[in-house]
This record gives C-alpha cells, sequence and structure tokens, in this order.
C-alpha cells in the first residue's frame, strides 16, 4: 500500500528531504538518512484529537488508513507518577511516566504496535529487527498478535534474561550476534535491504515513531493540558527522543498550546556518543567502538537517529550529559526503595542525570522522566545473595526480626 493512500501524510528524509510513496525495505533513505512521518494537513482538533485510552486514542494523529487492520494489545495510557519522596528542589515538581507498565514492560510497544499495523497494511509475513532486549521482546509480541514471523538479532551473551525469555516464549525466532548492538544492526539492514518479505521495525522505521510521540500526548493530558518545563530520558538509538520531541512540537504547531519542553537526553559513560557530538559542537557523530555499561538498553555506540536528536535537544534548549553506572545504580536503587518504582538500569539514568543537574534547574519547574522499562526484565544488576537472608523455622525466631 501506497502511503499517498494514507490522506495527508507524507513520508520523507529527515537529512535530504526527498519524499517517498512507500518506505523503502530497509526503512532507510537512498541517502543513508532517517525517514520521517509528516501530517500535513487535517490536524486534530480540542474535540476530536483523543477518541479513546493509549496509543489508538490518539489515531487521528497517527498514519493508519484501515482500522481494522490494527494489531494492539493495549499499549500506552501509562501512569505519570508524583514524586513523594525523592525531591529534586524548592517547589519543583517530579513527574516518573512509568513506561514499564505497557504489555511487555517498556516503551517499545507505543511504536511496535503501530509499525506491526502498517506491516500488516502492507502484507509483510516477518518482521525483523536487532535488539538489546525490548525491541525483540515487544517485536515477538506484536508478531504473535498479528499472525506473522519474528526474528530477532541480539548481540551474544549481552541481553537481560528477562528479554531474552519474553522474545522466545513469544515464539520468536532468536539469532545471536558475535559483537554488539551496533554490529547487529549492520548485519540485518545489510541482509534486510533486498528482501521485500521483511519488515523493520527498529527505531530506524519512521512508523514506530509516530506510536512513541503518543507519549508526550499523554504527558500533556496528564498534567491537565500542560507542558512540562523539562522532559528527560536515555537515549540509546535516539529514536524515543526523537519521537517525544515530534509529539510535542506538533502539539504546538496544532495549536494546544505555545511551549515546548526542554529535552535532556542522558546516555551512559561508557556509551555517550551523542554526548560527545554535542559538547564538541561538531556536525558529525563519530561512532564509538566496543561501547559499555550496565545500562544494557542503551549500550548503543552508533545512534541511527543521531541527528534527530541533536536537533531535538538544540531546538528545545536542552542538553545531552552522561552519568557513570556507579550512579545509574544508585538512581535505580532510590527510586525503588523511596518511590515503588523499580525500573531496569538505562530507566534510571534520568535519575542520575536529575540528580547532578538538581542545583541548576530553575525552582518551581515541571520535570517529566522517562522510566522506558521495567527492572522485572534485567535482575541480574541487583546482587542478591539469597544464602545471607535470615532463615527461620518457627514463629519464636521469627520474634528476633520483627
Ligand atoms: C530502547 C530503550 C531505550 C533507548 O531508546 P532509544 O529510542 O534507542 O534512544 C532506553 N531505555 C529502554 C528501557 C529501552 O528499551
Ligand atoms: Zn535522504
Amino acid at each position: 500500500m501506497l502511503l499517498r493512500d494514507h490522506e495527508n501524510w507524507l513520508l520523507r528524509c529527515f537529512d535530504c528531504g526527498r519524499e517517498y510513496d512507500r518506505e523503502p525495505v530497509s526503512s532507510r533513505c537512498e541517502c543513508g538518512g532517517v525517514l520521517e512521518l509528516v501530517l500535513t494537513d487535517g490536524f486534530p482538533r480540542a474535540g476530536d484529537f483523543r477518541s479513546g485510552r493509549g496509543v489508538w486514542g490518539y489515531s487521528k494523529a497517527l498514519p493508519v488508513s484501515d482500522e481494522s487492520k490494527i494489531v494492539t494489545i493495549n499499549e500506552g495510557n501509562t501512569p505519570l507518577i508524583m514524586a513523594e519522596n525523592i525531591r529534586v528542589s524548592e517547589r519543583t515538581e517530579l513527574f516518573i511516566k512509568n513506561e514499564g507498565q505497557n504489555p511487555t514492560g517498556s516503551f517499545k510497544d507505543r511504536g511496535m504496535t503501530v509499525a506491526v499495523t502498517r506491516a500488516k497494511e502492507i502484507g509483510a509475513k516477518t518482521l525483523v529487527c536487532a535488539s538489546t532486549g525490548n525491541t525483540s521482546a515487544s517485536a515477538s509480541a506484536y508478531a504473535a498478535r498479528g499472525g506473522m514471523k519474528a526474528v530477532v538479532l541480539v548481540p551474544a551473551g549481552k541481553i537481560a534474561g528477562g528479554k531474552l525469555v519474553q522474545a522466545i516464549v513469544h515464539g520468536a525466532k532468536v539469532i545471536r550476534v558475535s559483537g554488539d548492538f551496533d554490529r547487529a544492526l549492520e548485519l540485518m539492514m545489510q541482509e534486510a535491504k533486498d528482501r521485500e518479505e521483511l519488515y523493520v521495525v527498529n527505531s530506524i522505521n519512521p512508523f514506530r515513531i509516530e506510536g512513541q510521540k503518543t507519549g508526550a500526548f499523554e504527558i500533556f493530558e496528564q498534567l491537565g493540558s500542560k507542558v512540562p518545563d523539562y522532559v528527560i530520558l536515555p537515549v540509546g538509538n535516539a529514536g524515543n527522543i526523537s519521537a517525544y520531541w515530534k509529539g510535542f512540537s506538533e502539539l504546538k504547531r496544532w495549536g494546544f498550546t505555545d511551549k515546548t519542553p526542554r529535552m535532556i537526553g542522558v546516555q551512559a559513560a561508557g556509551a555517550s556518543p551523542l554526548v560527545q557530538l554535542f559538547q564538541s559542537g561538531k556536525d558529525r557523530l563519530v561512532r564509538w567502538d566496543n561501547p559499555e555499561t550496565v545500562a544494557s538498553a542503551i549500550r548503543i555506540g552508533n545512534p541511527v537517529s543521531w541527528r534527530k536528536a541533536l536537533d531535538a535537544v538544540n531546538a528545545s534548549g536542552g542538553q545531552l550529559l552522561s552519568v557513570t553506572d556507579e550512579e545509574i545504580l544508585a538512581a535505580q536503587r532510590n527510586l525503588a526503595s523511596r518511590e515503588g518504582i523499580f525500573v531496569e538500569p538505562a530507566s534510571a539514568a534520568p535519575l542520575a542525570a536529575i540528580e547532578r543537574l538538581k542545583d541548576s534547574l530553575p525552582r518551581g519547574s515541571i520535570v517529566v522522566a522517562i522510566a522506558t522499562g521495567s527492572g522485572l526484565k534485567d535482575q541480574g544488576v541487583v546482587k542478591v545473595d539469597s544464602e545471607k537472608l535470615p532463615l527461620i523455622s518457627d514463629a519464636r525466631e521469627l520474634e528476633d526480626y520483627l
């Protein structure tokens, strides 16, 4: 199906501006750039912006022409939780957008439901992706739901146990790649390039970005039609920061607000090519080989959407910064033990960044941290020696511990 059958939608290269009738098989422009979908007319209005809950409640803002093809397991509609025990500064309100409550436990589901719906529309049979874990978990679940096959490439020995289990239980073909995520993505793109039957669901897929932007719409509505001052999120391949920026920019373009938030992207110190680019003031990303961090979801040295991310940060007056693994793990503990929210390490990076930025955030700010994925997926990072826990066999022994 051609994109022009989708009334009012245009598919164009973010880098060179070239327009496409249908996404190329690799989802990539001939110039190597990243594509984006643009709604050119028929913008949503206050009265018809939302027709239901979750991602598809915003279908007026999504590129779908045949709603009977929608592949959904109720993604989105995640809670925005105000922090009660973690304080940033006087009068500053911190909110956690808990994306771990999506069907497969990460924000990836927001985009996957739209990309897999598109795959169904054009009759694709097999979804393919390279993944640090959550994309493969999500793609596998939506392939199952949509009656398609999924083939996922993961870096050997480097994927969190829970995420691997998800891909397997949903019935995907899981292939390990010797090397890191960037290598897996390269191999996948090489192979998918000339194979029409494969549909690429990495974050380079512009339909995924459209689904992910609904996180911004939800935050706006959950704050009572208000745009926060700061949105802080972890950055790996940089699709999500691009998606949130697109969502907030559209709210402004469509007349819902005249404000946009400052976008703050957080990378792990051992995988921070975008931070390096931002600080250098240069205009080309230098890829990192062998990125290393405990936050496996952002262990990426060659972010595909780096240009979009840099644009989001610069246009919004935001910034990119990195935090250490120690800071990430401390923030993960802090969030779990003080607010009751257990996130995976990548998702704790924004909290670690807030800890650093505390004194530079103006008082009275509204800050939203995106908790991108559930902590249950990557239990191995929490060191537990169960042998050291108290062991009892009768009620009297229990008294000693109460
Ligand atoms: C995918 C993922 C990220 C990184 O998102 P990008 O769009 O690649 O920048 C961060 N956290 C979690 C939990 C993820 O699954
Ligand atoms: Zn191009």
